[in-house]
């Protein structure tokens, strides 16, 4: 490697891809929907790439290696997977003749075609962002497939800018991938990384010819993996990290490893050679002075600015940080220095707070969105911050109305263990069926019903102020009456009203509880061009009048048979939300949990007696470190639990949980203590049913029979199979039949035909008993 000048002192790991206004959004959406063509799209993103590069500049980020190249079409593990050529075997014609993959067919990766299903996606470490699941065999053939990076580089070098690449790393690429359908039984990626690396070693004699003086490899799965032992992933680095760095031909390299701690790792990752070794520092922790011994000419970035959430930081106590961090760096006699940076990418936070012109100036004057963080960082990086020092706004500023309640505080207090406990199961099972009388196998959805043009158009006229709000409710209750006729006719057992009034069902609560702000153009991207504006928790939440009774009573009052109401519960309101961090996450839940116990009592009274509280965001909030389970699931237990055990034996509660891997959660579900727990599980064939051991776990359970994710209408074979199995695995007092969650986003043709199935098919499974 040649020579290149220090990191800078001020960087930040990666920047919001969507554009403040949502450009990328609409232009991708545009070209997909062939409104456009992608000479347009490409516009987009070269202009979106420039004004990022001038806007960091002008932010403060200066010197060579300082701005990162962050961008992407739709996820960045794919862009990864692309760049290397790892192609499942079904998209082996993605590929040109000259071994190029374009992207037009990165698209089709992301979403597949008419013939075949897109990568899987799922959540990256502890966050709502998804990422696509590269899918890698024995035979994966990794080359240099995609040059996107390197001619972003070039595209910035022209511009007269210079940036720094950023890939995300060969480990993390394969310790999140998952074994190709035609890989043998026990196959595991990362066993071809000794084939990869040399792509990687190729890739970063490119982006060196073209000019890049850094490059930023992202290694965050070097802080989440709890599969590998600390040892085995320090060989794994020296295998692969070490690799790079000894290559002839390279940028200088800085390693990243956010969303925690690399445990047990760093010392490997300080020998490897690199130049820059980046560690999360809010999520992460300060490295003792031993794990640093090798740290030799290694520079340091510190993570110390949040990029996970919204709040703007303690820039005293930050300082503190850096200053610890170098002093425990020179102790052990390293001599790289501290840089100041991000403990993430920004890509989680929204572009530009100055743009909520409408929120509280009070509130607004705590939040920092990456534009903000920026400054954070470079001012930090400037010295001018002592070190310790409280002037940090936080302290000052959060003192406005709504953040500390004395009430609400007061009730939290006095909760006890009496308000999570409920009677035996055995008594509430006896009282249900005595009040609700239900069948067998009793058959209901998950609460949505497919969200029709005049239903949207109605809300957003309604927001827009264009029909009064009489005129909106009446448009809501014709959809329910709608929605209601379409059960009863269809001959489900227990109904829903729909949701038509919910444009998310996270925002739906925040708009509606005290506590919570809502932003205009918050947006973060969720995968691909898909965003959610995630609402602001920022005070003591309550509830100041019911939400959802009037709704709810008006469903019922259409039929005999039993409405079921539907909530959001509290883990998943935080989950989907930017939350203060004032106080623990688990004070916070408790308060929503308390306002969503108001409410479920209120539904009971007015005569609701099933309640849903759906957590499908349980799952997604469990920390990464194992030992860190216990803590996390004691308190969002108890927030459900407190939400839920208001009411009497007779009113039935039912949970609806949403991911494949359950078998880590098996004792939360059993702790929620739910009447009813129905779980997305189709795409895992029903797999849940037998993971339920029936004696540990006596309660209701409704594993999702139909895939919603598909437009496929499946039979009334299909799913009597599947209810068959079921049966057997559970018994036929606890089996409920359900689809998976989200008939939100299909269309009703496929929804009626796919019910009408599941109807016909329980009614074949029950006489068959
Ligand atoms: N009740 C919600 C619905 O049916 C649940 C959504 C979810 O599980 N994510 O849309
Ligand atoms: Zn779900």
């Amino acid at each position: 490697m040649t020579s290149t000048p220090a990191l800078p002192a001020a960087t930040i790991l990666g920047y919001p891809r969507i554009g403040p206004n949502r450009e990328l959004k609409k232009a991708e959406e545009s070209y997909w929907a062939g409104r456009s063509d992608l000479a347009a799209l490409e516009e987009t993103g070269r202009t979106l790439r420039a004004a990022t590069r001038a806007r960091l500049a002008e932010l403060g980020l200066a010197g060579e290696g300082a701005i990162p190249e962050s961008f992407s079409w739709y996820d960045q593990v794919l862009d990864a997977a692309v760049t290397v050529g790892a192609l499942p075997s079904r998209f082996a014609d993605l590929q040109g003749e000259d071994g190029s993959i374009s992207l037009a067919s990165t698209f089709v990766l992301a979403r597949g075609d008419e013939q075949r299903p897109p990568l899987e996606m799922t959540k990256w470490f502890d966050t709502n962002y998804h990422y696509l699941v590269p899918e890698i065999g024995p035979d994966t053939a990794f080359d240099l497939a995609g040059d996107q990076l390197v001619r972003w580089v070039r595209e910035a070098a022209a511009a007269g800018d210079s940036v720094r690449p950023v890939i995300v790393g060969p480990l993390t690429l394969l310790l999140l991938a998952k074994a190709a359908d035609d890989a043998p039984e026990g196959f595991d990626p990362i066993t071809r990384l000794a084939d990869l690396v040399p792509v990687y070693v190729e890739l970063l004699a490119a982006l060196r010819a073209a000019g890049a003086a850094w490059v930023q490899i992202d290694e965050p799965a070097l802080s989440a993996d709890q599969r590998l032992t600390p040892a085995e992933l320090s060989e794994l680095v020296a295998q692969s990290t070490a690799v790079l760095a000894a290559a002839a031909d390279r940028p200088a390299i800085l390693v990243t490893t956010g969303y925690g701690h690399p445990e047990g790792v760093l010392p490997a990752l300080l020998a490897s050679g690199v130049e820059a070794l980046h560690l999360d520092l809010v999520k992460g922790q300060l490295p003792a002075v031993e794990d640093l011994a090798g740290a030799g000419a290694t520079q340091l970035v510190a993570g110390v600015i949040n990029g996970r959430n919204i709040w703007r930081a303690e820039l005293g106590t930050a300082a503190a940080r850096v200053a610890e961090l170098a002093s425990r760096l020179e102790q052990a006699g390293g001599t790289g220095g501290v840089v100041v940076g991000t403990s993430t990418s920004l890509q989680h936070v929204p572009h530009d707070v100055t743009l909520e012109t409408k929120l509280p100036a009070e509130l607004r004057e705590t939040l920092a969105f990456a534009d903000q963080k920026v400054t954070e960082v470079v001012e930090l990086a400037s010295g001018s911050v002592a070190a310790g020092s409280v002037d940090g706004p936080l302290s000052v500023a959060r003192t406005f109305a709504g953040v500390q309640v004395p009430a609400v505080r007061e009730r939290a207090a006095a909760v006890t263990a009496a308000d999570t406990e409920r009677a035996a199961f055995s008594v509430r099972a006896a009282a249900q069926q005595e009040a609700l009388g239900l069948p067998e196998l009793p058959t209901t959805t998950i609460g949505s019903f497919p969200q029709v043009g005049e239903v949207r158009k109605a809300r957003a006229a309604h927001r827009k102020g264009q029909i009064d709000d009489a005129a909106y409710t009446q448009a809501m209750k014709d959809e329910i009456a709608r929605v209601i006729a379409l059960q009863e006719e269809l001959g489900l057992d227990v109904l829903v009203h729909g949701e038509p009034e919910r444009n998310d069902m996270v925002q739906y609560f925040a708009e509606n509880l005290e506590g919570f702000a809502t932003t205009e153009h918050g947006w973060v991207q969720s995968y691909g061009s898909r965003c959610t504006r995630p609402s602001i928790l920022f005070g003591d939440v309550h509830r100041a009048a019911p939400i959802t009774v009037d709704w709810a009573t008006y469903a019922q009052s259409l039929t005999q048979r039993p409405v079921k109401g539907m909530l959001t519960g509290p883990v998943t309101i935080l989950a989907w939300s930017f939350v203060r961090d004032d106080q623990p996450l688990g004070d916070t839940a408790a308060q929503v949990g308390l306002a969503l116990r108001d409410e479920v009592n209120d539904l009971e009274a007015a005569g609701i007696g099933i309640v849903q509280v759906d957590e499908p965001a349980l799952r997604e909030l469990l920390p990464l470190r194992t030992r860190d389970h216990d803590a996390y699931l004691d308190w969002s237990v108890a927030s459900f639990r407190l939400a839920t055990s208001g009411v009497a034996e007779a009113t039935q509660i039912h949970t609806h949980l949403c991911y494949s891997e359950f078998n880590v959660v098996v004792d939360a579900i059993d702790a929620l203590n739910a009447d009813v727990t129905s779980i997305e599980s189709a795409r895992s064939r029903g797999e849940i049913v037998e993971a339920l051991d029936p004696e540990a776990f006596p309660r209701g359970i409704g594993p999702g029979v139909w895939d919603i994710h598909s437009p496929r209408v499946p039979s009334v074979e299909e799913i009597a199979e599947q209810l068959t199995r079921a049966r057997a695995a559970v018994g036929a007092e606890r089996l409920w039949v359900n689809p998976d969650c989200g008939l939100k986003t299909r269309g009703y043709a496929e929804t009626e035909a796919s019910l009408k199935n599941l109807v016909e098919a329980t009614l074949q499974v029950r006489a068959a008993a």
